[in-house]
């Protein structure tokens, strides 16, 4: 496929390209009838004129049914195919009248040929077209010459035009330096394919792929290196991709590509045959097949949360996105996208003071068919498939929500504890979208703390550590959630962007029964009280537990023994039940 650099209008994609050839076939036949029952007696030649028109009424079904998957160099026999079937019309008139109104649908072929092909060859074509009917005109006699020559003005100012529309055109959604699509010719073209997917239930899939380490290259080689390597790719990959396929410069060093026709593992080999072919280029890219019913951009970001999965494997790799395999998932979505997820908030409890101080909100996902998923189900199905953003954002409105309520009838702040996934802090915008909601609600920002898991804090990437920091600034509270089942942040919790500890459940489920890990807990309250950070035990199940916290000094404590998680109604209640002179409180 030619989108490199030759030139070709961008927006002659070979669906549209059979599409406006059909039309043209199409239109031709129809004027090519109409004027031979207005042409002059004459038998032999109006049948003649006539199988001719019905030639070009084939030549459009044809079109329409195969031309989309032709490669783009087939469009050529059509053009000239239509230049050839115009004279011969216009040389079998039988009045000159009808051979003029003939030899006009020579426009026709002006337009395809600068539509389709780029300027050089369209003139090619164009040339072709007007001598051979200005010939064909002239040698019948009856045809005055400049008669002919006006016919062939109109028809090159035509071509003239659209030479120069397709032109502009072209260069608003194309990218300068590989002549590839970009993002805005990129988006036109997967709103087309997407609908002609849906229209005939067709797979469509798209890939992003991203080269590695190209940022080095540029900073040891220069621009121009990097601007070569880019243009290297692209060439390369645009003339070998499928005659349907769309590849877009996305931005940067990321490529974007439209595979229509193509499932998802299929797409998945294609990607992969392509990025073989620069052994020494690495290419991370991430597949996802499009699910019916998905947006636009809903496909894009699963094509990126794969693409995100490739990087995070060791780049170098392709990775196809697994919802549209996954009924479940698809579900989840459509629950997601309707709000139609609970959330549970368990009790937190300050244990000097015996008195609630906030809650965990929890998420729940009750399904038609299946009942309750289990969340540590549906939440790692929600990251697999790109969904944890919605549903973090889900989860805290529908929080915000229900607690303002609460909150209104008790007369007491909470503090909203919520669970945040990575994937969801690798957004930028995250911790700006996180303090709008607070302000729509009043929830004062230093009365929500964030709870990361102690293994996902491990990741390394930057902007996941400057939104910790920007939510702290914010005054959120950060918490290493989990804490004690990974390994390596123990060493370096003097370095991790967080406030609080929370204690794993299994932590605790063994601190009354092992000496070894009350001692460990001992030498955890004190560091935290060393580093300056709060420590909250979860999973407290048992009192003997909860005397072994409150011996060893811990504060703040969450668990069955106290509060199972509960909807805001029942919480309610289970408030109001505690209530001693306004301040909440629990029998220890
Ligand atoms: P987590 O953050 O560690 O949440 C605490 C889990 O321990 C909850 O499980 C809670 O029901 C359970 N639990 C509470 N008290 C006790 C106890 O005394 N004993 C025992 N054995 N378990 C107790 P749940 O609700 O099944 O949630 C599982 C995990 O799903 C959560 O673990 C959290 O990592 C994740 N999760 C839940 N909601 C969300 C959410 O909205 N967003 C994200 N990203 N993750 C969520
Ligand atoms: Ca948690
Ligand atoms: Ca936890």
């Amino acid at each position: 496929m030619q989108h490199a650099r030759s030139g070709t209008p961008e927006v002659a994609t070979p669906r549209m390209t059979a599409r406006v050839l059909a039309v043209f076939y199409a239109f031709g036949g129809v004027t090519g009838l109409l004027a031979v029952l207005g042409s002059a007696p004459g038998t032999g030649r109006r049948w003649a004129i006539t199988a001719l028109g019905i030639s070009a009424l084939l030549g459009a079904v044809v079109l329409v049914r195969w031309g989309p998957h032709w490669p783009r160099a087939a469009f050529h026999v059509p053009v000239a195919g239509a230049t050839g079937l115009v004279g011969a019309a216009a040389a079998l008139a039988t009045d000159p009248l009808t051979a003029l109104v003939l030899a006009s649908i020579i426009a026709f072929v002006a337009v395809d040929a600068f539509f389709f092909f780029r300027p050089v060859v369209g003139l090619a074509h164009l040339s072709v077209a007007v001598l051979g009917v200005s010939t064909v005109l002239v040698l019948r006699g009856d045809v005055p010459v400049p008669t002919v020559l006006a016919l062939d003005t109109v028809v090159i100012a035509l071509g003239t035009v659209t030479r120069d529309l397709a032109w502009r055109a072209s260069r608003a959604s194309r990218d300068p330096l590989t002549g590839l699509a970009n993002r805005r010719g990129f988006d036109d073209a997967l709103q087309e394919l997407l609908a002609a997917a849906e229209r005939r239930a067709e797979p469509l899939s798209a890939a992003l792929l991203d080269l590695d380490h190209f940022k080095q290259i540029n900073d040891t080689d220069g621009h121009e290196a990097g601007d070569r390597v880019l243009v290297r790719v692209a060439d390369a990959w645009g003339a070998e991709l499928p005659p349907a396929a769309v590849l877009a410069r996305h931005g940067g060093d990321e490529f974007a590509l439209l595979l229509p026709g193509l499932t998802g593992p299929v797409a998945l080999a294609e990607v992969e045959r392509l990025t073989a072919l620069h052994p020494g280029i690495g290419v991370s890219c991430g597949v996802a097949q499009h699910i019916p019913g998905e947006t636009k951009a809903q496909l894009m970001r699963r094509a990126d949360a794969a693409l995100y999965v490739a990087k995070d494997g060791g780049r170098d790799r392709c990775a196809l996105d697994g919802a549209a395999g996954d009924p479940l998932a698809t579900e989840l979505a459509a629950a997601v996208a309707a709000g139609q997820l609970g959330v549970a908030f368990q009790p937190v409890v300050e244990l000097a003071g015996n008195r609630v101080i906030g809650v965990e909100a929890l998420a729940r996902w009750d399904h038609p068919g299946r009942g309750a998923v289990p969340p540590d189900e549906f939440i790692a199905l929600a990251e697999q498939h790109d969904l944890i953003t919605p549903l973090g954002e889900l989860v805290l409105r529908t929080s915000l929500v229900q607690l303002t309520a609460l909150r209104e009838t008790t007369g007491v702040q909470l503090v909203l504890g919520i669970n945040v996934s990575v994937h969801e802090l690798a957004d930028p915008d995250y911790p700006q979208r996180v303090a709008a909601l607070l302000a729509e609600f009043g929830w004062p920002a230093d009365h929500v703390v964030v709870e990361v898991t102690e293994t996902q804090l491990e990741s390394d990437a930057a902007v996941v550590r400057q939104n910790l920091e920007t939510l702290m600034r914010l005054g959120l509270i950060v918490a290493a959630d989990d804490f004690g089942t990974g390994y390596s942040s123990l060493s370096r919790l003097d370095v991790l962007p967080v406030q609080h500890l929370k204690l794993d459940t299994s932590f605790i489920a063994s601190v009354t029964t092992s000496p070894r890990r009350a001692q460990l807990l001992a030498s955890i309250v004190a560091l935290a009280d060393n580093l300056g950070m709060g420590l909250v035990a979860e999973g407290v199940e048992t009192v003997e537990q909860d005397a072994e916290l409150r011996r060893l000094g811990v504060l703040l404590a969450q668990g069955w023994l106290y509060g199972r998680p509960m909807a805001v109604t029942e919480l309610a209640v289970w408030l109001a039940d505690r209530s001693v002179d306004g301040a909440f409180s629990v029998a220890g």
